[in-house]
C-alpha cells in the first residue's frame, strides 16, 4: 500500500497506451495513480478514492470529459478537486469552453510529460502544499514536509509519524473541521481498518506534542463533528 500522504492522481483516458504511459510517469514521480477509461468509471473512482488531482481527457466515449468536469464542479464535495483537461483541440474557443466548465487548467495534446507534471504540481501546491514539499505555517507552528520537522516558536518539536501526518492534514486546511472518518482516510489510508477511537488517541498525543515547550493547544474539538486546527 502506498503511504496515504502521497498525492493521489486520477487519470481518465480511454486510449490504453496514453493512459499507461501517463500512469507510469506519474508513479515514477511518486504519485499514487488511479486509472479510469471512461467517465462513469471516473465518477465512481472520485467517490471511492477522493483524488487530489484529476487529469481528464476531453474526448471520452459516452460521457465526455467536459460533462464529467461539469458534474464534479457542481457537487459540493468534489468541487475543490483540481481538474486538468487534456484535449487534442488547440483552438482558443475550446480552451475557453474547457475553463468555463470549471476546469482548473487545460493542456493540449500532444503534451510533454514534464509540462503536465509541472501543471499537476502547481495545482497541488494550492490544494495539498505539503505533498509537494512546501512549508506550512500556522501561527507560531512551522511544518517542513521535506525535512519532516516541526518547529513551534522556533523550538523543534518531537512528533511521531502519525502525529506528523495528522498535523500536516490540519495545517493544509486550517479551520476546516475533520470528522474522525475523514482523518482515518487521510492519515491511515482507506485500505486499513482502524477504530475511530485510535484517532482520539493520536489527537491526544498530537496536542501534547504541540505544547511540549509551552503555548496554547491550537486544536479544537468540535462536538459531534470532529477536530479542527484553530
Ligand atoms: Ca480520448
Amino acid at each position: 500500500m502506498s503511504p496515504p500522504e502521497q498525492p493521489r492522481v486520477l487519470v481518465v483516458e480511454d486510449e490504453p497506451a496514453q493512459r499507461e504511459v501517463l500512469a507510469y510517469n506519474l508513479e515514477a514521480e511518486g504519485f499514487h495513480v488511479d486509472k479510469a477509461e471512461n467517465g462513469e468509471e471516473a465518477l465512481l473512482l472520485v467517490e471511492e478514492n477522493a483524488p487530489d488531482v484529476i487529469v481528464l481527457d476531453w474526448m471520452l466515449p459516452n460521457v465526455s470529459g467536459i460533462e464529467i468536469c461539469r458534474r464534479l464542479k457542481m457537487q459540493a464535495d468534489t468541487r475543490g478537486v483540481p481538474i486538468i483537461m487534456l484535449s487534442a483541440r488547440s483552438e482558443e474557443v475550446d480552451r475557453v469552453r474547457g475553463l468555463e466548465t470549471g476546469a482548473d487548467d487545460y493542456v493540449v495534446k500532444p503534451y510533454s510529460v514534464a509540462e503536465l507534471m509541472a501543471r499537476i504540481r502547481a495545482q497541488l501546491r494550492r490544494t495539498r502544499p505539503a505533498s509537494v514539499g512546501e512549508k506550512l505555517t500556522f501561527g507560531d507552528i512551522v511544518l517542513d514536509a521535506e525535512t519532516h520537522k516541526v518547529h513551534r516558536n522556533e523550538q523543534l518539536l518531537k512528533l511521531g509519524p502519525t502525529e506528523f501526518r495528522l498535523l500536516t492534514t490540519f495545517m493544509e486546511k486550517p479551520g476546516r473541521v475533520w470528522s474522525r472518518e475523514q482523518l482515518l482516510d487521510r492519515v491511515w489510508g482507506r485500505d486499513i481498518y482502524v477504530d475511530t477511537r485510535t484517532v482520539d488517541v493520536h489527537i491526544g498525543r498530537l496536542r501534547k506534542a504541540l505544547c511540549q515547550h509551552g503555548g496554547d493547544d491550537p486544536l479544537r474539538t468540535v462536538r459531534g463533528a470532529g477536530y479542527a486546527l484553530g
